[in-house]
């Protein structure tokens, strides 16, 4: 769909896929006037299709709007828009629970200019592809990457927003953790770097304590988090199951000592493309640590079947989370 002062949102529809073609100087590859969502759509029981909270989607896509002065897209719009899609790539979904149709909407300053303003005109599409879990099917112990070097955001910018500049800016860590044999970067706060913010693309979550006395914290996100729709679901299921949840701030410091003296029994990541992952070992310019058994924990493995038994509809959607695409 496109975007003009003049005519607001218009001429939305499904085309084959293919390149793009722009202008050289388009807004959006100059200035980074770009936000985009993840969302994923399941194959569920009785295989029809259902995509998990793309309400929560839809609306994050319009606060990371808000914050680079792009246009707000319509919930109707970008509902309608998931629909068609899944409805017309729902044959390229296999018949097998690990794999998920992987949504990638995506909003850009489509506007040929060099001016440094707001763009006149905007870009939303939206494309699909199948995938499995982030670190494949077995959902892998993640080994991390704690950067003391670099910041993923700063009080006051774009760290709550899921812009293209935030990723472009985390690359470099991302391949500083690859050099020091990781799979992600785990970013600590700008000011002090000391408090444990989120990973590269997914929330995360400590277990304290074990069996009935198991607990589970995770940073505030105060502005400068992305606000995971994953880490809303955990934080909304665990008390269900049992589970105290807080939102509470978590220092390296804390992080260490508490897996030292037994009292942190599990970490994990959280995330759309990365489901519930485990973090079995964590690493700084210093020193480096496990976590528990350096194997995926109980807790973690309950919250993890528990999410994907939502999402596959092998369990009543309770909350609403499920939304049944028409015509699969
Ligand atoms: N943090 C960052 C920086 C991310 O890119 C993502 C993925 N969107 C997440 C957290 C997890 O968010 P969600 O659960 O909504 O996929």
């Amino acid at each position: 769909a496109r975007h003009d002062t003049t005519h607001g949102w218009h001429d939305a529809r499904l085309e084959p896929y293919a390149p793009l073609s722009l202008d050289p100087a388009t807004v959006g590859l100059h200035y980074g006037q770009v936000v985009f969502e993840g969302l994923k759509a399941f194959r569920t029981e009785d295989g029809s299709l259902a995509v998990f909270r793309p309400e929560d989607h839809a609306r994050r896509l319009r606060e990371s709007a808000r914050r680079l002065m792009v246009p707000e897209l319509p919930e109707e719009l970008f509902l309608e828009s998931v629909d068609a899609l899944v409805a017309q790539d729902q044959a390229w979904l296999p018949d097998d629970p690990d794999m998920s149709l992987y949504l990638r909407p995506v909003v850009f300053a489509s506007e040929a200019t060099l001016a440094l303003r707001p763009a006149h005109e905007y870009r939303y599409l939206l494309l699909a592809c199948v995938t499995e879990g982030y670190f494949g099917r077995a959902q892998r112990p993640v080994r991390v990457w704690v950067t003391e070097e670099f910041s993923r955001a700063a009080p006051g910018g774009t760290g709550a927003a899921k812009c293209a500049g935030n990723y472009a800016a985390g690359l470099l860590a991302q391949e500083t953790a690859r050099a020091h044999g990781c799979d992600q970067v785990v970013w600590l706060d700008a000011a002090e770097h000391r408090w444990v913010e989120e990973m590269g693309g997914m929330n995360l979550f400590f277990v304290f304590g074990t069996g009935d006395d198991a607990r589970l914290v995770t940073p505030p996100l105060g502005g400068t988090i992305l606000p995971g729709v994953t880490r809303d679901s955990i934080l909304r299921l665990a008390p269900e199951l049992g589970l105290p949840v807080a939102e509470a701030p978590v220092s390296l410091e804390e992080w260490r000592k508490g897996c030292e003296a037994g009292e942190i029994t599990e970490v994990f990541a959280c995330g759309t493309a990365a489901r519930v992952s485990p973090v079995n070992e964590v690493c700084t310019a210093e020193t480096s640590w496990t976590v528990g058994e350096g194997t995926m924990g109980a807790v973690t493995a309950r919250l993890s079947r528990e999410l994907f038994a939502i999402q596959r509809g092998a369990v009543p959607d309770r909350r609403g989370w499920l939304r049944a695409v028409p015509g699969t």
